[in-house]
């Protein structure tokens, strides 16, 4: 079969498997990228994840993770419903917030198997190729992919923005040694816009671009460890969040669009948006692990979440 049928049956089949949007890239290393990168890492702006100073060669490129790969198909799963904090906000003294990913399933699992479904389609159509898939599993730079295959750009929130979907999408990615047809990369469309940078409560994107992440209320609400005390001048912007932090993307005009997704297991838990303080601090282990079984918020811990909830109400006695 010609390359051209061959691609475009595979952006089909990603499409029929239930993705919102999917483009193919060439597998070629991400020098740039990974001396921003390095970079970034150098300043100490991702803290305590060491984690992320690993596999840089991995990361740069392709071939060391699987040899003779060709191309990358990059595909997103939007995961917005039309769900808000309202509890929050009209009890706040009771309830804290869960960011928007966190609501529903975990998405690793979910975007996992429809990955593995689409690699073993494009396996068949192309015989004597193989495939390998990430969606945050490893040492992967899904985004930079997403921006060079053309699913969007990077906002200044780092985010990877859609024309189309806006920034409520998880990204996967597919490695291939197929040679596929491959989609040109998007130009930037914040322009002037500073709004995430004047939104976010910790000043935590230093720069256009760029987030320091020991500034950032996703890294102490989920990042760090339970024992970690938050400081008490970032507890005192924490405005309700208890897990993650949406403000950057709620602010952004691209993501005025709200579309809702077709995935049912991203809609809230119990429709739940919000926690109650009171039920969070009166927890038993089984009962957070049996509450928050196959959800993202199980990877805060228990004592993670009760930090959470003391560092929220904390600037109340520490005015
Ligand atoms: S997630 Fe929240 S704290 Fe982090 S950069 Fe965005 S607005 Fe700032
Ligand atoms: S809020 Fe504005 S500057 Fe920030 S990512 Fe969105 S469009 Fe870009």
């Amino acid at each position: 079969m010609h390359t051209e049928n061959i691609t475009g049956r595979i952006k089909q089949a990603a499409i029929d498997i239930g993705f919102s949007s999917v483009k193919i890239t060439d597998a070629v290393p991400l020098s740039e990228e990974i001396e921003r990168y390095q970079q970034w890492l150098e300043l100490g702006f991702h803290g305590t994840m060491s984690y992320l100073e690993r596999n840089l060669e991995k990361r740069e490129n392709l071939s060391q993770v699987l040899p003779e790969a060709c191309s990358v198909i990059v595909v997103t799963q939007n995961y917005y419903t039309p769900h808000n904090h309202e509890l929050q906000r009209y009890l706040p003294d009771q309830f804290g917030k869960i960011s928007r990913y966190a609501w529903g399933d975990d998405y690793h699992d979910i975007m996992k198997s429809k990955l593995l479904e689409l690699s073993r389609i494009s396996d068949l159509l192309t015989p004597g190729s193989t495939s390998k898939v990430y969606t945050d599993t490893g040492p992967i730079m899904e985004k930079a992919w997403a921006v060079r295959a053309g699913i969007g750009w990077q906002g200044k929130h780092s985010n990877i923005i859609s024309r189309t979907h806006g920034s409520w999408f998880f990204i996967g990615v597919i490695i291939t040694t197929a040679q596929l047809l491959t989609d040109e990369p998007i130009v930037d469309y914040c322009g002037t816009c500073t709004a995430c940078i004047d939104a976010c409560p910790t000043s935590a994107i230093v720069e256009p671009y760029v987030v320091d992440a020991t500034k950032c209320l996703s890294y102490w609400t989920i990042e760090t460890k339970p024992e970690v005390e938050i400081p008490l001048e970032i507890a005192k912007s924490m405005d309700g969040w208890i897990f993650g932090c949406d403000t950057c993307q709620d602010v952004c005009p691209w993501n005025s669009f709200k579309i809702d997704t077709s995935e049912k297991r991203f809609e809230p838990r119990e429709e739940e948006t919000c926690l109650e303080f009171q039920a969070i601090e009166a927890f038993t282990q089984d009962n957070f692990s049996s509450r928050f079984k196959n959800s993202p918020i199980k990877r805060t811990k228990l004592a993670g979440l009760q930090r959470n909830v003391i560092a929220v109400n904390s600037p109340k006695l520490n005015p």
